[in-house]
């Protein structure tokens, strides 16, 4: 490739990937071997579709092996190739560095277009697929643990869970060996909108930070900011909804595969999602007008535009369009190295997509640990906490003579249920890991950009990882 021409998708992490690395003293050898794929498994296999046999090609690759098991999501597209879940799977190994998950990366793809398919059949590729894993020991709760991504939820992770238990009979932490299971399937409550729900953590962390959006002319605090979003699918829509009503963001554009609309006074999102029920489509939303091409939301003057489809979205051919101020890459790989030199320059501020949808592998982290554990988070102390803050609020109430409605006093001594402790633990993890990454510019002046600063905090990680294994002594 040459140095100044269009990356693709894979190349962009590695381009971004050795921006990063000049900032960092490791030894070659080392950053080396944190950069390549460690293990890739390209496979094809026959399932039967309709009255004749289909042969479905696939992928599982996963990255760095410094931490067990890898981790990373399945994605079913027709555009899946395997430059695609490398890249997936690396940015993982990223990814889970920042927010402090102990896996390596991961990504699983299948070549297929789930809209093609009917349910029965998208089941018997995923449980074919699941087999292809089991045989070459490609998943397992300590080995590897797949997760849903786009074209993938609770349904498919349900497939795979229940084929693993077929194929490993007595394995008693058979249910770790996936996540973003249903919750009535061993899932944990707030896993599917955990991606979301971090995504709008983090657009909130640098909305707050005040030296960061002095240079974008920005007055802090989420309320009343514009918001574009590409993509309603599992994150865009719980970004959206989540960052309306937790964040007081006006949504004014939503594009989906079947076009775009806008709406200068905002969007409301369960609306939306209610008429595309109805009607098939976004189109013809009341109040909103239809946009001629869906792209166009790509280039409507916001304050947060959020991606949240797929990669190379803001690309050479479009980027001088972007008017919005930061780009919330809520998609892995929105935009590409290049669009993303220009945006820097123009003064735009980025959030990574390594650190801001880190929250969908943050709660499956919380899933997996709660199916090794066998039991459910708040389970041991809800009723302790719930019975010392009764005794506290009746203490006060004795000494002070003053009583307090019992609305007030069920909201003040409640104790912790697992969504609440999912959520304060999503929140913390979105949290520190922004304090990290700010931390890294503060430290390293030249580095002037949040990617390169969560790659170098993701680079410091991993390689003590490989240095304490006396790996690089
Ligand atoms: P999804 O399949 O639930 O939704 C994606 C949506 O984007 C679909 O509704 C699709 O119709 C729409 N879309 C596709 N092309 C489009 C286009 N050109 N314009 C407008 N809309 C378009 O997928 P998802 O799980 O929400 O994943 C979206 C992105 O987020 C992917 O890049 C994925 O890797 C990333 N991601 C997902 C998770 C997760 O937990 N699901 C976690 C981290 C990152």
């Amino acid at each position: 490739m040459a140095k100044n021409s269009e990356p693709n998708f894979y190349e962009s992490v590695q381009r971004n990937f050795d921006k990063a690395a000049r900032h960092t003293n490791l030894p070659e050898g080392l950053l080396e071997q944190i950069k390549v794929c460690n293990a890739v498994y390209y496979m094809q296999f026959p399932v039967k579709v309709g009255n004749h046999y289909q042969v479905i090609e696939a992928f599982r690759v996963q990255h760095s092996h410094h931490r067990h098991p890898t981790k990373g999501g399945i994605r079913f597209s027709q555009k899946v190739s395997q430059e695609e879940v490398m890249a997936l799977a690396a940015l993982m190994t990223y990814k889970c560095a920042i927010v402090d998950v102990p896996f390596g990366g991961a990504k699983g793809g299948v070549k297929i277009s789930p809209r093609d398919y009917t349910p029965g059949q998208l089941e018997r590729i995923t449980r074919r697929y699941t087999t292809e894993l089991v045989r070459k020991n490609f998943i397992g709760p300590a080995i590897d643990v797949p997760a849903p991504d786009y074209g993938t939820g609770a349904r498919e992770m349900a497939w795979i869970l229940d084929t693993y238990s077929a194929l490993k009979g007595g394995d008693i932490d058979a249910s770790a060996c996936v996540t973003g299971k249903p919750v009535t399937q061993n899932g944990i409550r707030g896993r599917e909108e955990a991606t979301g729900r971090g995504v709008f953590y983090g657009i909130r962390e640098v909305l707050n930070d005040k030296g960061l959006l002095k240079r974008m002319g920005l007055e802090p605090g989420t309320e009343g900011k514009t918001m574009a979003i590409q993509g309603l699918g599992n994150v865009g829509y719980y970004t959206g909804k989540i960052s309306q009503e937790e964040g007081g963001f006006k949504i004014i554009s939503v594009a989906e595969y079947e076009g775009a609309i806008y709406c200068k006074n905002g969007i409301d999102i369960d609306a939306l999602v209610a008429h595309r029920k109805k009607t098939g489509s976004i189109l013809d939303f009341p109040g909103a007008v239809n946009m001629e091409q869906r792209k166009q939301t790509l280039e409507v003057a916001c304050d947060v535009l959020v991606p949240a489809a797929l990669e190379n979205q803001i690309r050479d051919d479009n980027v001088k369009k972007v008017k919005a101020k930061i780009i919330a890459e809520a998609a892995n790989g929105p935009v590409t190295a290049s669009a993303a030199e220009y945006l820097l320059k123009k003064g735009c501020v980025i959030i990574p997509d390594m650190y801001l949808n880190a929250g969908g592998v943050t709660v499956s982290y919380f899933e997996w640990l709660k199916n090794l554990s066998h039991m459910r988070f708040g389970r041991m102390e809800k009723r302790f906490d719930q019975n010392r803050y009764l005794n506290l609020v009746n203490l006060i109430e004795r000494e002070t003579g003053r009583s307090i409605s019992d609305k007030e006093k069920s909201f003040i001594t409640k104790g912790a249920d697992e969504i609440d402790l999912v959520r304060s633990g999503l929140e913390e993890t979105m949290v520190t890991a922004y304090h990290q990454i700010r931390e890294v510019m503060k430290r390293k002046q030249k580095i002037e950009d949040l990617r390169t600063a969560a790659f170098v905090n993701a680079l410091g990680k991993i390689s003590s990882d490989y240095i304490n294994m006396g790996v690089f002594p």
